[in-house]
């Protein structure tokens, strides 16, 4: 779920909602903000980029355009996409990784779109049984696989407090190595005290909303001074509401910040 969230009681019910029947009461689709989107941050070979932002519309009471956890990295000859929604992009993908359940993260209308019969979708225990044949390989907190030219492992990733993230949901973040580039993708959480554990990150992927799911920017500005990645990236928040700048402004200057959006 986003952190985007006015109501907290509003975001629970639409949970509860879906956990029940499956259908969502949330209406995800592309915004107009998409043409402000700068090039992808390039390393070497490797290119990361976010998709793009979504408007996202709860029960037609609460309307927002927000930047997702969506990220799509290139590199080796792969395309890997994190938490793919409202994709634009054609691509196929060599892989999918999911962090966690929630429709703003599980996309099935997007991985329909990506995937084919090759496309390996990594995610954690509680996906779908469906999508769990074929070439799908289950996430196992600290189990490092290796998977032709990419490596990974996926990390804790939960809410200390609230309860739409807890540690028994067995969400996770990833931190994934391709090309000698390593990428700590967070997924929905606040700064836990595993984060203080991760070592080498050359890309910190980290939400910076609101705060009632995931961390807010100052949080997410502490957790990246902790892991102290050469570089960052700030997703998951609403746009035009000045999350950047908070977060730049705790931020210590010799981690290198990548904004993907101008306004
Ligand atoms: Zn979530």
């Amino acid at each position: 779920m986003p952190i985007i969230m006015k109501s907290k009681r509003l975001l629970n019910i639409a949970i509860f909602l879906y956990a029940i029947t499956g259908q969502s009461c949330i209406s995800i689709k592309q915004s107009a903000y998409n043409s402000n989107y700068q090039a992808p941050l390039e390393i070497g070979t490797c290119k990361i980029n976010s998709t793009g932002a979504v408007h996202m519309n709860i029960f037609g009471l609460i309307k927002t355009d927000f930047i997702p956890a969506s990220i799509k990295i290139e590199s080796a000859g792969q395309t890997i996409y994190c938490d793919p929604l409202v994709i634009n992009d054609t691509t196929k993908a060599d892989y999918i990784f999911i962090t966690h359940t929630h429709p703003d993260h599980f996309s099935k209308k997007d991985i329909k779109k990506l995937a084919d019969s090759e496309t390996v979708l990594v995610g954690p225990v509680n996906i779908p049984k469906n999508y769990k044949k074929g070439n799908f390989i289950q996430a196992e907190i600290g189990k490092t696989i290796r998977h032709k030219h990419i490596q990974f492992q996926a990390v804790e990733s939960y809410n200390l407090e609230s309860k739409i993230h807890k540690p028994g949901n067995k969400f996770v973040g990833y931190v994934i190595a391709v090309d000698s580039v390593n990428i700590y993708i967070a997924g929905d959480t606040d700064y836990i005290p595993e984060m203080n554990s991760l070592k080498n990150i050359t890309v910190a992927i980290l939400p910076i909303g609101e705060g009632n799911t995931a961390m807010n920017p100052a949080s997410a500005a502490k957790a990246a001074n902790a892991i102290k990645p050469a570089m960052i990236i700030p997703i998951h928040y609403e746009l035009n509401q000045n999350r950047e700048k908070q977060f730049l402004d705790s931020l210590q200057s010799d981690i290198r910040a990548v904004i993907f959006t101008e306004y």
